[in-house]
């Protein structure tokens, strides 16, 4: 069964050819303020296995890394759906707040460890880094 997700009110709707997906938890503060808790859990996809329906306003900000990171979220109940790095040409990362069924997701790794809030430590046995995983090469 290919994931599906939406935000919080229906507007935005997308779904992957994909039926499970990995990724990364980070605490940067972009998505500890855009979550309502410590962190966001994100899920990549190749952006040619996922359909979105529905107009997203974006907001772009530069990232520490010197990329520029756009987040699109829904113009009517606020919730965030998905972001693109130009550090990741080709990828698309789905909040995975956003799915149907949270449990088609598996967490690969935590980042920006250092910033998360005391009450707020990934429990899962995955690689934590203290910002960035080092880039490849
Ligand atoms: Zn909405
Ligand atoms: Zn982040």
């Amino acid at each position: 069964m290919p994931i599906s997700g939406g935000c919080v009110c229906g507007k935005v709707r997308y779904e992957s050819t994909e039926d499970k997906a990995g990724g990364g938890i980070c605490h940067c503060d972009d998505c500890r303020k855009t979550s309502g808790t410590g962190h966001a859990a994100h899920a990549f996809f190749p952006a040619d296995t996922i359909t979105f329906s529905g107009e997203m306003k974006t907001y772009d900000h530069k990232s520490d890394s010197g990329n520029t990171l756009t987040r699109s979220f829904c113009p009517e109940c606020g919730s965030s759906v998905l972001s693109q790095t130009t550090g990741m040409p080709g990828m698309t990362a789905v909040r995975v707040s956003s799915f149907d069924d949270p449990d088609r997701y598996s967490p690969m790794m935590v980042v920006y460890n250092k910033r998360a809030a005391s009450w707020d430590k990934q429990q899962a046995d995955i690689p934590h880094f203290d910002e960035m995983p080092p880039a490849d090469g």
